[in-house]
């Protein structure tokens, strides 16, 4: 196979998705993101566990929302829209902002004012998206954007956008593709519902057409403070430092609810400090960087595992323990003020070899280590 570098999701799975031969593709060839095993976690989690993270911060621009972008701003572009229009917390708006400059069209982005990630709002500026921040939380934002679409000749590209769906769907496909079966288990965050609602969708296509043999038990995680599928309501005033998960009132609701019942998996919620106590592993462990919203799939993980939920997960006869996969959902470099805050960093020094040597821990025989979570 050498030579020809893989295309892009809809190149590698276009009999899956709604794109036909005369259909423009717009990619910056997204997917194909690495699935790490985690030596750290597979041992945490015990009973023979492969935990592998599949790091969807890899794609063009640090998140899996790209994988939807492709076939949504390629549709638009098919459908002669000249602008699109999103919501977003943050990660949407980047990927729509890039597909949109790639495809020649405008873009034009409401962002929950304060309430976004700086790498993902430099993101959608630099690219030329026309940044709205409103006085208003995500939700009340994705209610404008669906008037604002209705009312004028533009494309919504948020994920109740369908085609952003199908796109998305394809991170389920190179999991099966990468593993030759499916995990036993999928653990990931849950904001607006659409990653879980389409990763289920491609399990399910895969299983239908005879390419996995077993769909896994789907484990969807939300932050505590915006936890709406596990508190069976609306939440008004959603709350969490995991920005893009912080979501009231979730568009693809019935796909995440759908998506736990079928698989006999649950949507369940991790508190903040679980959050960043899992960030604070993945980076110092597995040495791999998310932003907190990702990390929301782990903090679940390590929840269950430590309420035992696991123990079941070895069928008689069967050597080896469950495989799990994480999805994590976006690039650590989205949220650098987030990592800053969460590490003490000492004073500046004089340059003195001495106190250098000490404050490095060289001195002690780096008996303390060096990177401490701030207490
Ligand atoms: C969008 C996003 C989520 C949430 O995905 P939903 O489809 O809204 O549930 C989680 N993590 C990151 C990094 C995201 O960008």
């Amino acid at each position: 196979m050498a030579g020809r570098p893989s295309g892009g999701i809809i190149e590698r799975y276009r009999p899956y998705l709604p794109v036909s031969p005369t259909t423009p593709i717009i990619t910056l060839l997204e997917g194909n993101t690495p699935l790490i095993v985690s030596r750290a976690l597979s041992q945490r989690v015990g009973r023979g566990a492969e935990v592998y993270l599949k790091y969807e911060g890899m794609n063009p621009t640090g998140s899996f929302k790209d994988r939807g972008m492709t076939v949504a701003i390629s549709k638009a572009v098919e459908a002669k829209s000249v602008a699109v229009l999103c919501a977003s917390t943050g990660n949407t708006s980047a990927s729509a902002s890039a597909y949109a400059a790639r495809a020649g069209l405008r873009s034009i982005v409401l962002i929950p004012s304060g309430a976004v990630a700086l790498g993902k709002l430099s993101q959608a500026l630099i690219h030329g998206a026309r940044v709205v921040a409103v006085d208003a939380n995500f939700d009340a934002c994705l209610a404008l954007v669906k008037s604002l679409a209705r009312q004028h000749p533009v494309t919504l590209v948020n994920s109740i956008n369908p085609h952003r769906i199908e796109g998305q769907k394809t991170c389920a496909f190179e999991i099966c593709d990468a593993l030759g079966r499916a995990p036993d288990y999928q653990c990931m965050p849950v904001g607006n519902a659409g990653n879980i609602t389409a990763q289920w969708k491609g399990y399910t296509e895969y299983h239908g057409r005879g390419r996995i043999g077993h769909r896994p038990v789907m484990l969807g995680f939300q932050a505590e403070g915006a936890a709406p599928l596990v508190k069976g309501r609306l939440v008004k005033h959603p709350r969490t430092i995991a920005t893009a998960i912080r979501i009231g009132n979730p568009a693809s609701w019935q796909g995440a609810v759908a998506a736990a019942e079928e698989s006999r998996g649950a949507i369940q919620a991790v508190s903040d400090r679980q959050i960043l106590d899992a960030y604070r592993l993945l980076a110092q462990e597995d040495g791999v960087f998310v932003e907190p919203a990702s990390a929301a799939s782990v903090a679940g993980l390590l929840r269950l595992a430590q309420a035992g939920y696991f123990k079941k997960a070895r069928p008689a006869g069967r050597r080896q323990g469950p495989t799990i996969v994480c999805i994590l959902t976006g690039h650590g470099l989205k949220d650098p003020e987030r990592a800053i805050k969460s590490i003490r960093l000492a004073r500046p020094l004089p340059p003195s070899l001495s106190a250098i040597s000490k404050a490095t821990g060289l001195k002690e025989g780096l008996s303390g280590g060096i990177i401490r979570p701030r207490p």
